[in-house]
């Protein structure tokens, strides 16, 4: 069968979303908040975010600023820190440059743009608040883990040419296991690490360092 409609499900985090930016920023502006000077407060930060994300896949917010709570030196409250870690405007700045170009053009192509991610709704929603114009409730999905609803997600395309992005090749390789007509794009936005690893024998469709070469791709099938 010929499928003519398309959709391109994006990730969010190291996808669309520069959580590296994200989080020296927030680290920053809270370390500021609770009294500190300069980058006195970035390791004891990393520690809280490793610690808290040790048991969980993502990093709860509400866990995440009472636990730097205990550490202020200053007589901020937790009102306060939910503000910082709340700003809209921070959010909309950590969005990597090349999305919009990517976005307008599935949009004037008629490829619809779907979100595919892990994390708590609140938080990964305000993430993309400021690309909503291109987004349709229906063809957003987010879920504390991901992995899990690979299947219910492409089934409910199961009439379209699928393109799945991420920067976690295990995602793109259980979608390729369960539909094998997705097509898999790694996008590499950071250095290999830890948390990267390839699964053996996979390989995804395609590799691309940012949304233009995504542009490219999806062009010669039209
Ligand atoms: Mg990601």
């Amino acid at each position: 069968m010929l499928k003519n409609n398309k959709i391109v499900l994006f990730d969010i985090d190291h996808t669309i979303f520069d959580t590296d930016k994200y989080l020296k920023i927030l680290n920053e502006k809270l370390s500021k908040e609770l009294g500190y000077d300069g980058d006195e407060f970035i390791e004891k930060f990393k520690q809280i975010y490793v610690k808290i994300k040790k048991d969980s896949p993502y990093v709860m917010p509400e866990d995440l600023l009472e636990e730097i709570l205990k550490h202020k030196k200053s007589k901020t409250n937790l009102k306060k820190l939910k503000e910082i870690f709340w700003e809209k405007k921070l959010y909309e700045s950590c969005i990597y440059p090349d999305v919009d170009k990517a976005f307008s053009y599935l949009s004037d192509n008629d490829i619809k743009i779907g979100i595919f991610s892990t994390g708590t709704t609140k938080h990964q929603r305000i993430k993309i608040q400021s690309l909503k114009e291109y987004l349709s409730e229906k063809n957003i999905f987010i879920s504390s883990q991901k992995i899990k609803i690979v299947k219910d997600t492409l089934h409910g395309y199961k009439d379209y040419f699928t393109y799945l992005i991420d920067d976690l090749p295990v995602v793109l390789h259980e979608a390729k296991k369960i539909d094998p007509n997705t097509f898999t794009i790694f996008i590499k936005r950071r250095e290999p690490s830890a948390t990267v690893v390839f699964p053996k024998d996979f390989i995804p469709d395609k590799v691309i360092e940012n949304l233009d070469e995504l542009i490219d791709i999806i062009k010669p099938i039209n």
